[in-house]
């Protein structure tokens, strides 16, 4: 099967969140189950085209494309993978050179709409007809749109079916309805509940989900949430119309970054029958972050963007009572002011219990996962969630809200059924987080059932290999549509 999948961050290009994660490692599974894959992604500012080792392609110079009023031009940039996946980097510094990944500037909308006229105009260069056009988010979500009403007088496209995966149903990609111009669209679809309108703006991810063959997120338990009104972001009403073809799959995590038997990053290597050597790497850990090792005092970590889904404030609010426990915490992330506020207040005032490091540090992020012994992911929503299936991995058990893939992928234990491989609660509360941490407490003094825990969580299969295997079955539902 031949696909084009395109996304806006790919590790190890350029990387904000989960997407990336999902964007480097699912194309390479996809490619070892036999399928040919081209991924397109934005070349920007920060990748180091010589350091990464890309290839200037001179067949696709110039490639100029109709955005608005304006005609902008940009050039491609190429790499094959060892796994043979090939990406081709979209060269437009007037659109990409910015000081981040993704910017609130006037032009937000057009930047991602070059990225997705070049994945047609690069495959129609090449010849290249997708059996599969994959997007992701809301960057690439108008590549659904364009299959049908742009390109569809190319017969090269004719038999290519559309996937669109939500990798956040947050972020949606909300223009004015100027945009639909700037598409190269035709305002005909734009009507109040018409397929291009949303709450009297035009929104990428929207006119996505209507037109997509086939709709995936990233676990069933949020495919399941983000169809009520409570999770689903207001697009719940779109996606029920969409409920026949819409499925979850969970991500995947790359054993060649996690696995703490092959973990470039840290200082000691350990599996299940090694697990004592753990204790090196929080021993690492402590002095890195410059906390007081004590005897029988467990660590709790967590890597995290520091914004509202991350469950912050019920952490915030529970934090004093959490202090008076036997515990030290270590935080890594970065975000919003008044969340970073508050770590620093935290390792201000508990200064021997708390350690923060604010910004990102992916090798810290290695650190904490096999150095704590414990991992906090209280999200109020969670599509998939990848943190806690690393530290699942890693023996550092997790304490999470029982929501999204943190639902699928964490079981509760408890005393009655002597199952389970972390802590779970479901109310959105400090209490519930509270009472989770202190079972988890209680636990960890308990070796044997610890390490039962433990073993559990070391020996879930989360290979990128099952979920690509899913993905191809929902790649030939939706071709079984276009014939
Ligand atoms: P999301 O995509 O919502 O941010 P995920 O759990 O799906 O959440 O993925 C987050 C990824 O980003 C993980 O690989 C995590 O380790 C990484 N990450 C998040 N914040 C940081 C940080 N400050 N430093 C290093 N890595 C981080």
């Amino acid at each position: 099967m031949q696909i084009a999948f395109a996304a806006s961050e790919c590790v190890p290009f350029a990387k904000t969140g989960g997407l990336a994660d999902v964007s480097g490692a699912l194309p390479s599974a996809l490619a070892a189950e036999g399928c040919e894959v081209k991924v397109f992604m934005p070349l920007y500012g920060s990748i180091n085209t010589i350091n990464h080792g890309l290839t200037f392609a001179r067949e696709l110079y110039d490639i100029p494309v109709q955005i608005g009023g304006e005609t902008i031009y940009y050039h491609v940039w190429y790499k094959k993978n060892g796994a043979g996946v090939e990406h081709y980097f979209i060269d437009c510094p007037r659109y990409y050179h910015r000081a981040s990944i993704y910017t609130n500037d006037g032009d937000e909308d057009k930047r991602y709409i070059l990225l997705q006229n070049a994945v047609f105009q690069i495959l129609q260069r090449y010849n290249w007809a997708p059996d599969i056009l994959h997007g992701n988010d809301w960057q690439t979500a108008l590549l659904p749109v364009y299959l049908r009403e742009k390109y569809n007088w190319d017969s090269l496209f004719w038999k290519t079916a559309s996937v669109l995966s939500i990798h956040n149903l947050a972020y949606q990609g909300a223009f004015s309805k100027e945009s639909i111009y700037h598409a190269g669209l035709f305002y005909d679809k734009y009507y109040p509940m018409g397929p291009y309108e949303f709450h009297n703006a035009f929104s990428f991810l929207k006119a996505g989900l209507v037109y997509a063959d086939a709709i995936t997120t990233v676990s069933e338990t949020y495919a399941h949430e983000i169809q009520t009104p409570e999770y689903g972001a207001r697009l719940d009403g779109v996606l029920r119309m969409r409920h026949d073809d819409f499925y979850g799959i969970l991500n995947g995590i790359d054993p060649n970054e996690w696995s703490p038997a092959a973990d470039k990053f840290i200082p000691q290597h350990y599996g299940f029958e090694t697990f004592a050597d753990k204790a090196k790497n929080k021993k690492a850990l402590l002095d890195y972050v410059g906390l007081p090792l004590r005897e029988n005092v467990p660590v709790i970590g967590m890597i995290s963007r520091l914004a509202a889904q991350k469950g912050l404030e019920i952490i915030s609010q529970a934090f004093p009572e959490l202090m008076q426990m036997p515990l030290q915490f270590v935080f890594l992330g970065t975000g919003e002011q008044k969340y970073e506020d508050f770590l620093k207040w935290a390792a201000h005032t508990y200064p021997e219990k708390v350690a923060v490091y604010l910004g990102f540090n992916n090798e810290l992020a290695h650190l904490i996962t096999a150095g704590s012994d414990m991992y906090l992911m209280p999200s109020r929503y969670e599509p998939c969630g990848l943190n806690q299936m690393y530290s699942l991995n890693y023996g550092t058990v997790p304490i999470v809200r029982k929501t999204g893939g943190l639902a699928d992928t964490v079981h509760d234990y408890h005393e009655f059924n002597q199952q389970g491989n972390g802590f779970s609660f479901w109310d959105y509360t400090p209490y519930a987080l509270f009472t989770s941490i202190q079972r988890a407490l209680a636990l960890f003094y308990q070796k044997d059932a610890w390490l039962e825990v433990v073993q559990r969580g070391m020996s879930e299969d989360f290979s990128w290999q099952k979920s690509a295997r899913k993905y191809l079955e929902v790649y030939q539902r939706a071709k079984s549509k276009r014939g």
